[in-house]
């Protein structure tokens, strides 16, 4: 980082001392209270997974739920929802999709002509993208909204945080993993942004024995509570590998999961929402 000249305008670094707000106005007809981040250190360690069970827990205790799927080059909302109409665009802005409990999705996979066409976009561009998810789409009347963040703390995800008033975040690591690393650099993130970090859920952390039912820890036990405690961050959920939860996903029927793996992290969420003030979007 080059030495502060206290003059924002003509430096680009981000730190926590940088006045000018890059935040963007969500679209005029949107009303969205509460904005939850979802980020992960990389790619396949169930952040969307996550996203998902999530919004549909929120969804089931009668809050009106969206996701921005902003995962823009691995978008898999739109499938595990098994939507796959296009959305739908007026001069006015564009209109998310609802799944068929009614969840607000808005995916790049929804406006491709064809979903396996691959995004090959750079980053800025990625960016735009995120942005115009937030600025031109008609987010009716959303209680919480989910976003599926880019992997990884670089800069792509680091636009979207700056566009977006994300009320905090969810880090989402798998054991095998360095944990502590990815937690931290989330945790500086977030800092930076000034945005809480709500907690950590540990993804695919064991595989129950169909059997005995004796939880078998793949990669040793965990060290992520310590890593927690540690951050004096809470462990939301420890989440096994659970194929049938995988095999509800792939076949677009993640709204029927019947697993309580969040419902605690959902409860200890709406707590920690209850008691933040409401940004102003
Ligand atoms: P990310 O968003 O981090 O790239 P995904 O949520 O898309 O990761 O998950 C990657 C793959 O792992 C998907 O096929 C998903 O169905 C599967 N998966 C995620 N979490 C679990 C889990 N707890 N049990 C079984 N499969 C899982």
């Amino acid at each position: 980082m080059s030495e502060c000249t206290h003059d924002c305008s003509s430096c680009k670094e981000n730190c926590s001392e940088r006045k000018e707000s890059f935040l963007k106005k969500p679209h005029e007809l949107s009303d969205i209270k509460r904005v939850i981040g979802v980020v992960s250190g990389k790619g396949g360690v169930g952040k969307s997974m996550v996203t998902a069970m999530s919004a549909v827990i929120f969804n089931r205790r009668g809050y009106k739920t969206a996701i921005m799927d902003a995962d823009v080059t691995g978008p898999s909302i739109p499938r595990m929802f098994g939507v796959k109409e296009r959305a739908q665009g007026s001069e006015t802005g564009l209109l998310p999709v609802k799944s068929k409990t009614g969840i607000e999705i808005m995916s790049v996979n929804l406006l491709l002509e064809n979903e396996s066409d691959p995004v090959v976009w750079r980053g800025p561009v990625i960016g735009g993208v995120v942005q115009q998810f937030w600025t031109d789409v008609i987010w009716n009347d959303v209680d919480y909204m989910f976003v599926d963040m880019p992997p990884g703390t670089g800069d792509v995800p680091l636009t979207v945080f700056q566009s977006i008033p994300v009320d905090g975040i969810i880090v989402v690591a798998s054991p095998q993993e360095l944990v502590s690393m990815i937690v931290e650099k989330a945790v500086k993130m977030a800092n930076m942004m000034h945005v809480p970090v709500l907690g950590v859920v540990e993804n695919m952390s064991y595989v129950e024995c169909p059997d005995c039912k004796k939880k078998i820890y793949l990669y040793g036990e965990s060290n992520t509570e310590k890593i927690c405690k540690d951050f004096s961050l809470p462990l939301l959920a420890q989440i096994p590998v659970d194929t049938a939860l995988a095999k509800q996903s792939d076949r677009g029927l993640i709204e029927l999961f019947e697993g309580d793996y969040l419902e605690d992290a959902a409860t200890a969420i709406e707590t920690l929402m209850k008691n933040l003030p409401v940004k102003e979007k």
